[in-house]
């Protein structure tokens, strides 16, 4: 299938959120937590990469939240489209999903890795079974915490919904906390070992943030994580 480009808009210094459009469907099936694969011939190669769909099911419209990787071979041309324009897509897919809403649970992010989590996140407060949940999200500096302004609008509304960006970078004038989410773990954590654990972002911190959890005593089954190298 086809996506067209509908439009974009900077979260960040090279992140952008961008809207598309599937015009072959009128519904885009998934669920919250899976991903897109766009793939393009680029310099005479094919090349497919993935993408995790921020936002909720919405029609044929879906977002995304991109990084441009400096000498990357695919995210700078997805920084150079213009609305119109359109690239090759496969289907949703992906185990990046919610397992029991009926659970407690907590979601750990860094960077664009926060992507899933703006469709799983109130998709899973909208569960009638909905219990407490906590969003633990690293970003370098104060502009890296992409949709603060929604997840804090969320929190305000959901009594059972905490929102904890942590910079580990932060200006003097940060109030919040600070340092990589690795430091905030045991606090969200308090002394539950039952809670389901969902982390999203790069290798490193999704290795990290695991080891800490099976030393804590986590079953793999209470770890699903989306790598994204
Ligand atoms: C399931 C899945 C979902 C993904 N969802 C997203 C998403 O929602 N948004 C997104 O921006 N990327 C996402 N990615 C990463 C994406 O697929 C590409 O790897 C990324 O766009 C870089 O591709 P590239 O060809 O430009 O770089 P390449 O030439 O492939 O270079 C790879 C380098 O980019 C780094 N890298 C990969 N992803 C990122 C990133 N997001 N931020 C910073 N550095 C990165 C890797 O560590 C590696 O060093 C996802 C990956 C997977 C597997």
């Amino acid at each position: 299938m086809k996506a067209t480009l509908v439009g974009s808009r900077e979260l960040a210094p090279e992140v952008r959120n961008f809207v598309f459009e599937v015009s072959a469907v009128d519904e885009l099936q998934f669920k919250p937590g899976q991903f897109v694969s766009f793939e393009e011939t680029l310099g005479g190669k094919k090349i497919t990469r993935a993408y995790s769909i921020a936002s909720r099911p919405n029609g044929n419209r879906f977002e995304l939240c991109l990084n441009l990787v400096q000498d990357g071979a695919f995210s700078p041309h997805l920084f150079t489209m213009q609305p119109g324009d359109s690239l090759e897509m496969l289907p949703p897919l992906g185990f990046f999903t919610v397992r029991n809403p009926a659970k407690d649970a907590l979601f750990i992010a860094t960077g664009t890795g926060i992507a899933p989590f703006r469709s799983m996140v109130p998709d899973y407060l909208n569960h009638p079974e909905a219990k407490q949940l906590t969003l633990l999200f690293g970003a370098r500096y104060e502009n890296g915490r992409y949709y603060a302004d929604e997840f804090e609008a969320l929190a305000n509304r959901s009594s059972n919904f905490r929102f904890w960006p942590t910079l580990s970078r932060p200006e003097p004038s940060w109030k919040g906390r600070s340092g990589h989410v690795q430091i905030h773990l045991l606090e969200a954590i308090g002394d539950r070992r039952d809670l389901d654990v969902y982390i999203c972002g790069l290798k490193a911190m999704v290795d990290d943030v695991r080891g800490i959890l099976k030393a804590l005593g986590f079953d793999r089954k209470q770890i699903i994580f989306e790598k994204y190298d």
